[in-house]
């Protein structure tokens, strides 16, 4: 297994210690991003995942120049359709419905099978009475889909609505980095909001604000921390923490675990 080199602290970490630790540097707590497979092999209970909408591929919608190709490199590359993965799991022996992004393909950027699968996501979960929980880390809309990638926003944020007048939970995890459309749509909305310790969390990039309004941004801006202190997240866990503290919300809300017969 190949060594790993911090980017935040620059130590060197054996390949074995860093899964071992859940890919977070054990000297300066960096959350390294993960791809699909590692999330769900940290957070689903081994074996219980079982995956929806798996064979639903992005059109070129605007025929936009070498999309075609760029998704299908990135689906060599990630092993997977598309930059978002769903389906049901048990989590600590709680059903739930669960979404993954992996920004390893194309900045997870949501196009629109990303909105779709998230929509169903959340239906599935309304009709099945399970909360949903969304991963996210995403550079924001893919912009080789245009308009269609805009109206996801509206798209993903009427599902939750309609997940919430249900009466279902919905629990939104901040992954790195958590920008743009999404961060403006259904990652912000969910029930009670979590952050990986670190993360970048905003809309538009740093630069790009400071050059709008002419002022220089605190060092810290749309870090986990920072947009915590804000109050635009509820708690900011570490990964290790993280199915336990999950398990714990979901019971919280009144789920039962699928010992005590929850489906
Ligand atoms: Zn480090």
């Amino acid at each position: 297994m190949a060594n790993y080199t911090c980017p935040q602290c620059q130590t060197p970490i054996p390949g074995a210690d860093f899964e071992q630790g859940l890919w977070v540097c054990e000297h300066c707590g960096y959350h390294s991003r993960l791809d699909w497979r590692q999330r769900l092999k940290i957070t689903a209970d081994e074996g219980s995942f079982s995956e929806f909408d798996s064979a639903m591929e992005s059109k070129n919608p605007i025929g936009f120049p070498g999309y075609e190709d760029k998704v299908q490199e990135a689906r060599e590359n990630c092993g997977v359709r598309e930059a978002l993965i769903s389906g049901r799991c048990l989590i600590q022996g709680y059903p739930a419905v669960i979404c993954v992004m992996d920004s390893h393909f194309m900045m997870a950027s949501m196009g629109s099978v990303v909105g779709e699968k998230i929509t169903r996501a959340f239906e599935y979960g309304s009709a099945n009475k399970l909360p949903v929980i969304i991963f996210t880390a995403s550079g924001g809309a893919r912009m080789q889909e245009g308009i269609f990638s805009l109206m996801q926003m509206a798209k993903t944020s009427g599902a939750v609505a309609r997940h919430n007048r249900a009466g279902q939970l919905y629990i939104s995890v901040m992954a790195d980095p958590t920008t743009g459309g999404v961060t403006a749509s259904f990652a912000s909305l969910g029930d009670i909001i979590i952050a990986e310790p670190g993360v970048l969390i905003g809309f538009a990039g740093k630069r790009v604000i400071q050059d709008t309004i002419g002022y220089t941004l605190p060092e810290k801006f749309q870090s986990a921390e920072f947009v915590y202190d804000h109050g635009f997240a509820d708690m900011i866990v570490h990964r290790r923490d993280l199915p336990a503290t999950l398990a714990r919300i979901i019971r919280l809300h009144g789920y039962k675990n699928a010992a005590e017969g929850g489906m």
